[in-house]
């Protein structure tokens, strides 16, 4: 069996296909070859006997004729029958030959089968006798015969010599061409393997389709070399500024910190983040964004050595490192000297441009033993710097514990939205008058591995300092648009209700992606409730106004939320194109204790009204509540008296089963 699969694999290699073709065409083209000669050769014999035996008879039919004695005759018979060349001889008279049967002459070479091949001549002589004579001779076919046999007998060794002849010289040569073949199999092996360093580079062989092969994988070699540089550039190298990326920066650190701990010497990290960045992006566009982005690198580039490291940490944030430095002082000098160089404008449209950064450093090994901690220190001490309008901060640990938690809070936000750690709660939001549901807030809530269930209020301004408020805005679109298409399909009649940041506001793209987020989920506009809230609208009243009018164009419903923190007056918001107005928790929850609180609610609710608003309660803690604002015709009602923020599911089921609750 397994010799019997050695054989076949053989016959699978190149080496042994050779061998198996040539075989099959000489197998084919031999016998043929061969079959030819041989019937050449037979021809040649038989017509040269009969020719030859012929001729021979005429010669003695004339002799015969003119000979004039029968002794002469008779001598002559035995001197030819003497010579052997003739097995029988007679003179017959055409009659005797007539009536003798056993007599068959031939007209070809081996007819009859008897070994002899019979001539019958008339002969011109008649010898006294009244009839006509015919000599009949007999000439030996077997010498012929046997050398015909003897011609196939040596063409069958001479093809067996030649096939065995064709298989020996495959055997040899074949390997001329098998070998190259094996060596450019192993060098493209090496390549898989990713062994790029070694030519393509087959000795010995001068077969031109080998040589073009080998010279077209050396060529695949060296452009493979070049796309391979080329993709660990591109994986280590920020694509705009062509600084080190975050990944590189980390091995960098690394390397760094192994020097430093060998050496016992210190390093400094400086984290980096741009003040002002965003106005150049948001007056000129992302182009110039990108172009002041790698001006800064390269001023940057201008105040290190080149032994120090700086790389683009992700959007206008730098990181660098001073491996091997001597003292504090060395890292603050150039903390200093960076913020010096961005001291001149940047001009662009011929515009100047102030861009300052906040640089937070940490120093190994005080302030850290590894890449991770550093940089969270780093990052911590930046956001110090950041928040108190510092040129650089060097971290320290007997700041604040409470902003060194949130600040490192801040950091983990960076994955939570993008590792599932994220949900949404639903509110009820109830009509007063029917005492159905007529919507649901969507409510973020972050369920942090170590710390637990961590509530909005904890980390949205946190989200906003750390410029995550889109990617947190858009999740929560993208959650709440797909949940209230659902319970639509379910046959829920339901608006979902949800809140947007006040950083929002200058995101001038947010209703197109809120446009993209209906569509794609299939929601009616205006089951979408977008809430905004007082303050936010305050503090920039253009910007509200704009993007409220780009969510009104779309068709989405929207709402002022928080109202009466803000000391706003109404009629102020009269130009804004809201249909609901929530009042805040804290009058609703206070109303019944404080006359103000009570004339600040029913007064919001009249004058709503009288500007065609609906208006929600917000903190219906209880059913006295309930009722007064019910009295003051108050539309819709939140809080938890009627129902809990709870999760998709369980609102459903706490809707079909509101009728055994008693809310109202
Ligand atoms: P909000 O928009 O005013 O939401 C209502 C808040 O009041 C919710 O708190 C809710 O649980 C709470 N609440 C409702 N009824 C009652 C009640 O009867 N008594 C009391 N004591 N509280 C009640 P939560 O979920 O902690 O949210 C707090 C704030 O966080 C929200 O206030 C909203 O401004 C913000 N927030 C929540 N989710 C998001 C979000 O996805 N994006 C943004 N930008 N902000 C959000
Ligand atoms: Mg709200
Ligand atoms: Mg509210």
């Amino acid at each position: 069996m397994n010799v019997l699969r050695r054989i076949r694999d053989y016959l699978n290699t190149l080496h042994g296909r050779i061998l198996l073709g040539g075989l099959a065409i000489h197998a084919l083209l031999i016998p043929m070859l061969f079959v030819g000669v041989i019937y050449l050769v037979k021809g040649g014999f038989e017509s040269t006997f009969v020719d030859r035996a012929r001729a021979d008879a005429q010669i003695l039919a004339t002799l015969i004729e003119t000979t004039e004695s029968t002794d002469v005759i008779t001598k002559l018979y035995d001197q030819v029958m003497a010579s052997k060349r003739y097995v029988y001889l007679d003179l017959v008279t055409e009659s005797q030959h007539s009536a003798d049967e056993d007599f068959k002459e031939d007209t070809y070479f081996g007819q009859h089968g008897d070994n002899t091949y019979f001539i019958t001549i008339p002969l011109k002589w008649e010898l006294g006798h009244t009839e006509n004579l015919l000599l009949r001779l007999g000439y030996d076919e077997t010498p012929i015969m046997e050398k015909i046999h003897y011609t196939k007998v040596l063409c069958f060794y001479l093809a067996g010599a030649y096939v065995i002849l064709v298989f020996v010289a495959s055997g040899l040569f074949t390997p001329l061409i098998t070998r190259p073949m094996r060596e450019l199999q192993l060098k493209a092996r090496e390549i898989a393997a990713g062994n790029y360093d070694d030519h393509f580079d087959i000795k010995n062989s001068r077969i031109q389709e080998i040589v073009s092969l080998t010279n077209d994988f050396e060529k695949m070699r060296q452009e493979l070399v070049g796309h391979n540089k080329e993709l660990e550039y591109q994986s280590l190298h920020d694509a705009l500024t062509k600084l080190p990326n975050r990944v590189l920066l980390q091995d960098r650190l690394n390397q760094a910190i192994y020097t430093a701990q060998r050496e016992d010497s210190q390093l400094a990290l400086l984290m980096i983040d741009l003040d002002g960045f965003k106005t150049v992006n948001d007056t000129l566009g992302h182009h110039y964004g990108d172009m002041l982005l790698k001006q800064v690198a390269s001023r940057i580039q201008g105040v290190l050595r080149k032994s120090d490291t700086i790389a683009r940490f992700g959007g206008d944030e730098f990181c660098v490192i001073l491996p091997t430095i001597s003292n504090m002082r060395y890292a603050t000098e150039i903390a200093g000297k960076l913020t010096e160089c961005l001291e001149q404008p940047f001009i662009f449209e011929n515009q100047p441009f102030n861009v300052g950064m906040s640089i937070g450093i940490a120093i190994y090994p005080k302030h850290g033993l590894d890449a991770p901690v550093l940089m969270r220190h780093a990052d911590v001490a930046m956001y110090i710097a950041k928040n108190n309008n510092l040129d650089y901060t060097v971290y320290d640990p007997s700041q604040d514990k409470n902003s060194i938690s949130r600040l490192s809070l801040m950091w983990d936000l960076r994955h939570a939205i993008n590792h599932g750690e994220l949900h949404l709660d639903y509110q009820p939001i109830m009509d007063f008058r029917t005492g159905t549901v007529l919507a649901a807030e969507a409510l973020v809530r972050w369920n942090h591995p170590r710390r637990g269930l961590i509530m909005p209020n904890e980390f949205i301004t946190l989200t906003e300092q750390a410029n995550l408020i889109k990617p947190l805005t858009t999740w929560v679109f993208e959650e709440a648009a797909r949940d209230c298409s659902q319970w639509l399909k379910q046959g829920y009649d339901l608006s979902v209700s949800v809140n947007l940041s006040s950083r929002s506001l200058h995101d001038k793209q947010h209703p197109k992606r809120l446009m993209r987020i209906i569509e794609e989920h299939g929601l009616p506009p205006d089951r979408l409730i977008v809430e905004l809230t007082e303050g936010a609208i305050i503090s920039d009243p253009v910007s509200a106004r704009e993007i409220l009018e780009g969510f009104h164009e779309i068709g989405v419903t929207l709402a002022i939320d928080d109202f009466g923190t803000g000391y706003s007056s109404l009629s102020a918001l009269k130009k804004l194109p809201l249909q609901i107005i929530k009042i805040d928790n804290s009058f609703i929850m206070e109303m019944l204790a404080n006359r103000d609180d009570m004339v600040i609610v029913r007064s919001t609710i009249d004058l709503a009204h009288n500007m065609g608003l609906k208006v929600v309660g917000e903190g219906v803690v209880n059913r006295q509540i309930w009722e007064e604002l019910k009295g003051l015709d108050c539309d819709m009602a939140q809080g938890f008296h009627i129902g809990r923020p709870m999760s998709a599911p369980r609102l459903l089921h706490w809707i079909d089963n509101m009728d055994n609750r008693e809310v109202v």
